[in-house]
């Protein structure tokens, strides 16, 4: 039976990655706008031995999960996931395929859109309906513009999505598992899987945080970060961080939010010392609740902060810090 959105699951090991529950989080709250139900939403695991670990999928938010088996489509290759989902596609006929922008994802989806002959969106920070019609949220020209894509009326709009743009769908639902033949054998592909080679992981994942402090060039220097640290440590968070932040080295990389970092949204940001560039603003303005400090009573941050105190940051931030502690009953 045909579907509106289908969302490709990503899993390593045998394990759902989250990039799957936001793609779901995001597939619900679409559907709620163009008036499609619940039922109208799938999912694709592509791999072998997954029906175990696709019932979580279909618990949480999947109508059908349809997993695609097979010896050839065990580990990923661009090839064997582009027919896969190509032949769903074929299939299912949905509206809307929404694909994580995950380094399978990227890779694979802008070959499914062109076998198929149908528009794609790619890295999109959002995605809403508008007028009755679905609008792909994208930065362009390495994130100097912020653009809005309307697909046309192609049937499927093909997007891939940034990780954190949108929550984990939260729910619960009595989806269902459908097992099939992935169709494909191994001489058929060009490519083969040669293995993984992970890379040194960090110890920051912004994109799963609850509270994050960030801080931004205001700061001044990497020794001058500790007034940062002790807010996030007594809030329970994470420390973010503007571009010029990470670009001086003060912080690594991965604290970096923003069109040329990650996207976040926790329930809680503050951003201290940050001007607000639209850079950073795209890759944090789905935070649930924002508070800027900056000195500047002109900065743009304001502009989407939910408080904002004007200040020295270096006054504010610690009293912060002290009144957090004295909630808590830590001092
Ligand atoms: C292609 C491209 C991609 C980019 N990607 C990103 C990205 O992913 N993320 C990102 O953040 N930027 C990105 N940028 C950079 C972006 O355009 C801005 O330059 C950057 O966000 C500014 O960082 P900032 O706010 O920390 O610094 P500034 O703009 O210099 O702002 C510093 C702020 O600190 C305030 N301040 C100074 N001292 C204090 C104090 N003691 N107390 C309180 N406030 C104080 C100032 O009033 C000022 O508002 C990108 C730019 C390009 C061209």
């Amino acid at each position: 039976m045909a579907c509106k959105i289908l969302t490709l699951v990503e899993h390593e090991s045998g394990a759902i990655r989250d990039t799957t529950f936001e793609l779901l989080g995001l597939a619900h709250r679409l559907a709620g706008e163009a008036g499609w139900s619940a039922s109208d939403i799938k999912a694709l695991a592509i791999g072998q031995d997954l029906a175990g670990p696709a019932s979580s999928v279909a618990a949480r938010g999947a109508a059908e999960v349809i997993c695609a088996e097979g010896e050839a489509v065990r580990d990923y290759t661009c090839d064997g996931h582009a027919r896969v989902l190509e032949s769903v596609i074929g299939a299912e006929s949905p509206e809307i395929v929404l694909i994580g922008h995950t380094p399978n994802g990227w890779d694979c989806a802008p070959v499914v859109a062109a076998g198929l002959g149908v528009p794609i969106a790619t890295e999109c920070s959002n995605v809403a309906f508008e007028n009755g019609r679905p609008l792909f949220t994208r930065k362009a020209f390495n994130g100097k513009f912020i653009q809005v894509v309307d697909l046309g009326d192609a049937r499927p709009k093909v997007a891939t999505v940034q990780r954190g743009a949108s929550p984990a769908f939260g729910g619960g639902t009595p989806g269902t598992v459908r097992v099939v033949p992935a169709g494909v054998a191994a001489g058929e592909l060009r490519a083969a899987f040669a293995g993984v080679k992970k890379g040194e992981t960090g110890a920051v994942d912004l994109t799963q945080a609850s509270v994050i402090v960030s801080g931004g060039r205001g700061v001044g220097a990497a020794e001058k970060f500790g007034v940062v640290r002790e807010l996030a440590a007594a809030l329970g968070g994470q420390i973010g961080a503007s571009r010029p932040v990470t670009d001086m080295g003060w912080l690594p990389h991965e604290h970096q939010v923003g069109s040329s970092g990650v996207t976040v949204n926790p329930k809680l940001y503050i951003a201290c010392g940050i001007s607000g560039a639209i850079q950073h603003i795209v890759g944090m303005k789905g935070s649930g609740y924002i508070v800027a400090i900056n000195k500047d009573p002109d900065a743009p941050i304001f502009g989407v902060a939910d408080v904002g105190v004007v200040g020295d940051l270096f006054e504010i931030v610690p009293a912060l810090t002290r009144a957090v502690k004295e909630a808590k009953g830590q001092t």
